[in-house]
């Protein structure tokens, strides 16, 4: 692991998904995988128990969604450029937006609905 990897994982504001139920820390990969499925239902693979995503964490994934939806617009708007790199721009969103969402996952051991 490199030291920067390290300051990552040590430092403030990187979080992973804990379980509500056994406390479980998931990894990114794991988290990710439950994104996936794009259910709000999601089950923890160390206890079994049902897991969703808290009201604080699917807030903080309409507002990133927002912004990058709001940025792809605006560039899309004020720029000429070759309608392959929007497609571009618009691919890189997307996966910049799946990236970072298990770093704002956030779980609650009950639904909560914005
Ligand atoms: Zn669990």
């Amino acid at each position: 692991m490199s030291k920067k990897e390290k300051d990552i994982n040590k430092g403030r504001g990187y979080k992973v998904p804990t379980c509500r139920m056994c406390n479980s820390k998931w990894s990114w990969s794991q988290a990710m995988k439950q994104q996936m499925k794009l259910k709000s239902r999601i089950v923890c693979k160390y206890c079994g128990h049902r897991q969703y995503l808290s009201e604080k964490s699917q807030c903080k994934h309409a507002v990133l969604s927002i912004i990058i939806a709001f940025s792809l617009i605006w560039v899309f708007n004020n720029t000429a450029v070759p309608i392959v790199l929007y497609i571009i721009f618009f691919i890189l969103g997307i996966t910049l937006l799946s990236l970072t969402s298990p770093f704002l996952m956030e779980l609650s051991s009950e639904k909560e609905q914005l």
